[in-house]
């Protein structure tokens, strides 16, 4: 089914909206512009930059409870705004975070041999 001009128009505005949030969250947390991945792992030779695969970090690793509060993605960049930018977070693209993630879940296992 084909969307209306008037959708067309939303969902464009929709898109505007939560694309400018999130360049405005990434730029503020990355401080650089355009932002990009705090390449904590030293896996990007050039600044990785791709928005759409840039995502803001709990820094100290307690996403999970904090996440029900700040809820996730737009919501999420909403509270961030809301709340002044607070201390605490990094910006890293996905690769980044699952390699902190994977790290995480391989620091719990002190006896685990691959
Ligand atoms: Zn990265």
């Amino acid at each position: 089914m084909e969307s209306s001009d008037a959708e067309m128009r939303y969902k464009e505005a929709q898109f505007k909206k939560r694309y400018y949030l999130k360049m405005e969250v990434m730029c503020f947390y990355s401080q650089h512009d355009p932002p990009q991945c705090a390449n904590p792992f030293g896996e990007h030779q050039l600044p990785y930059t791709n928005l759409d695969a840039l995502t803001i970090d709990h820094i100290d690793d307690d996403g999970a409870e904090r996440r029900a509060e700040e809820g996730h993605g737009y919501r999420f960049y909403c509270w961030l705004k809301k709340h002044h930018y607070p201390g605490g977070y990094q910006v890293l693209c996905w690769n980044c975070q699952w390699i902190k993630r994977n790290q995480g879940l391989r620091a719990n296992l002190p006896n685990l041999q691959l």
